[in-house]
């Protein structure tokens, strides 16, 4: 029987690592199929303080980890949760279909990139379509290539300028007239002689998934309706995230849109689960706000622990 499960191993699942670690407590944490999580698929990550240079976000995230091990956490890799049962005490986990029992679990499941949902979207996945700049930009299929970001955000952005290095050109698809991103990115990008925006504009098709793999988009501008086609070998998608609840439905309480619902820090809707980072937070959504929560996760499941004497 384990004191706390750590589901997740972003900065939430990392700081509620390390602080319950700190309180002797020795978490398991269950690392998820992505070690690391979401950061681990950006570069440069310039906004987490104590980084005047900024930091790989690889890097971040396994500093983090030696960090949170050096206390005594225990890191079980690639695990992904089949299912859980939080209706009663110890907390049961079902990891990789072996069974983890706990007297607390953190939450830190974190979010998923969000899909365009089109057809040939899925048809084309790793074939020319990609949620991650940093993985796949290098590859061979995308050198001297025009290539397509979709999305406005800051995530779309940093796409859009990493993708310059490889690129021939790269066109950032945006549904609205105005970038949704940080003002210091929406300049970086919109300064780049590389980078086109496209305005008012959505992705309606990706071709050729008879060819199994991408020469085109078909655009429509949705204030004129006017549709037209554009060539290019890649198509980066970047419209943000959903949050990783899915098994947890029916156990704690989550919002219409998925992300679950904490009242009182971290608490959920049962007491002795808590949760941290994206899986919580659709307002912040920063690697500092994540590890922030992660630590406000692991002092309430260190209280509540005191309290009942374990
Ligand atoms: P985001 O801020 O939610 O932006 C998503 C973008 O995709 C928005 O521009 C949105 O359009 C667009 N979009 C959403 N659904 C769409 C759809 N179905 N079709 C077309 N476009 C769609 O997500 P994000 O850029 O991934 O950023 C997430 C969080 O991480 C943010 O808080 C961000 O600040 C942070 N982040 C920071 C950095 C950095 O500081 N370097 C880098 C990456 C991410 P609308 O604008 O019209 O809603």
């Amino acid at each position: 029987m384990e004191n706390v499960v750590i589901i997740g191993s972003g900065c939430a699942g990392w700081t509620a690592a390390l602080y319950t670690a700190r309180a002797n407590l020795k978490p398991v944490v269950l690392t998820g199929a992505q070690p690391g999580g979401l950061l681990t698929t950006t570069s440069i990550v310039e906004n987490y303080p104590g980084f005047p240079d900024g930091i790989d976000g690889t890097e971040l995230m396994m500093r983090m980890q030696k960090q949170a091990e050096r206390f005594g956490a225990e890191t079980r890799y690639g695990i992904v949760i089949t299912r859980v049962d939080f209706s009663k005490r110890p907390f049961k986990v079902w990891a990789d279909d072996d069974l983890v029992e706990s007297k607390t679990v953190i939450i830190a499941a974190g979010a998923s990139h969000r899909h365009l949902g089109l057809k040939n979207e899925a048809l084309l996945e790793k074939k020319g379509v990609t949620y991650c700049a940093t993985c796949d930009g290098a590859l061979p299929m995308f050198r001297n290539q025009p290539l397509v970001v979709v999305g406005g955000g800051d995530s779309a952005c940093e796409e859009a300028i990493y993708l310059t290095r490889f690129a021939s050109r790269v066109y950032l698809i945006h549904r609205r007239d105005q970038l949704r991103a940080s003002k210091i990115m929406a300049d970086r990008a919109l300064g780049n002689p590389k980078i086109e925006p496209v305005w008012n504009t959505v992705v309606e098709d990706i071709y050729d998934a008879s060819k199994d793999e991408v020469t085109g988009v078909k655009l429509k501008n949705v204030k004129t309706g006017t549709a037209r086609d554009l060539p290019c070998a890649g198509v980066f998608v970047a419209i943000g995230h959903v949050p990783n609840t899915e098994i947890f439905k029916g156990q704690i309480d989550l919002a219409p849109d998925s992300y679950i619902i904490c009242k009182q820090g971290t608490y959920t809707s049962v007491p002795g689960v808590f949760a941290a980072g994206d899986c919580v937070d659709h307002t912040y959504r920063q690697a500092v706000t994540a590890a922030g929560t992660g630590c406000a996760a692991a002092i309430d499941a260190e209280r509540f622990l005191a309290k009942e004497g374990s």
